[in-house]
């Protein structure tokens, strides 16, 4: 078995119960400990994602979010408390992470992701992330990420909820990188625009439904154990434009996978202009 390199006493420690889970052990450790993830969303996802990511030792965790603490969020947002009120949760998100594991490298930023930087953010800023994982609450900032996931072939975990129901979405980019001739869809052959993407739209709705604090919770930790089934290459982790849904009102699951459409606008055979320059 390989030798986790260079852990220091204490971090040993930290990891003791994952390095003797047999499934883990120092080799998986090493493979999380190597990997880096951008979370876009620190709310009632992002929040619970995050420590349990953090306590996993994902080796550098990159944060945006662009919105404040505010009084209606933390029921769900267990990172977060009232005396931080009116604060950036990126900032103070990556505080308290930090201490919750020091041996992480974890950074945060209180832009807002959108058209005119994202390029920027996945091709310059920073290079090599193993995974997206979107947390984000509105339709057109999902499309956004999940075209330029495609466009610069990084992997992507889009987590969704609905009043008592919860949406895992994975999509390798990496091994379909240039697949317009392959099988396996993209988000757009599945909902070709926002509008008419049923499961997705549904988060949305929270001004009106509400929100009960547990799903996005649970949701979020079944996202983590997705994520980490995906980093140490375990059978059943999801596959290629596969959604994973979840009942919470009975626990009924299911898996749902489809086919690239030859005339999706984005990966389709048809479409005459390949979008993926780099
Ligand atoms: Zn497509």
């Amino acid at each position: 078995m390989e030798e986790v390199t260079g852990l220091a006493f204490d971090e040993k420690r930290y990891y003791k119960r994952q390095l003797s889970f047999p499934m883990i052990g120092e080799e998986g450790q090493n493979k999380l400990r190597s990997s880096k993830i951008l979370v876009v969303g620190a709310g009632g996802l992002g929040s619970p994602l995050l420590m349990y990511l953090v306590g996993l030792g994902i080796g550098e965790i990159v944060v945006f979010d662009f919105d404040k603490i505010e009084y209606e969020n933390l029921h769900r947002q267990i990172l977060f408390n009232v005396d931080e009120i009116g604060e950036y949760k990126a900032l103070i998100a990556i505080k308290k992470l930090q201490k919750y594991n020091p041996w992480v490298k974890i950074s945060g930023y209180t832009e807002k992701i959108d058209e005119k930087n994202i390029e920027e953010i996945l091709s310059k800023r920073f290079f090599a992330f193993d995974l997206i994982i979107d947390c984000s609450d509105n339709l057109a900032t999902r499309f956004l990420i999940h075209d330029n996931a495609y466009k610069f072939h990084i992997n992507l975990l889009s987590v969704a909820i609905d009043h008592l129901s919860g949406s895992l979405l994975f999509f390798n980019f990496v091994d379909s990188a240039d697949s317009k001739t392959g099988e396996e869809g993209c988000l757009r052959c599945l909902w070709p625009n926002s509008q008419n993407s049923q499961i997705l739209a549904l988060d949305e709705n929270k001004n009106f439904r509400g929100i009960l604090n547990i799903v996005p919770g649970m949701i979020a930790t079944m996202a983590v154990m997705e994520i980490a089934k995906f980093l140490l290459k375990w059978e059943g982790s999801l596959k290629q434009a596969e959604n994973f849904l979840i009942d919470l009102t009975n626990f009924e699951t299911n898996r749902v996978r489809w086919n690239k459409k030859k005339d999706c606008s984005l990966c389709g055979s048809l479409n005459s202009q390949d979008k993926k320059q780099k």
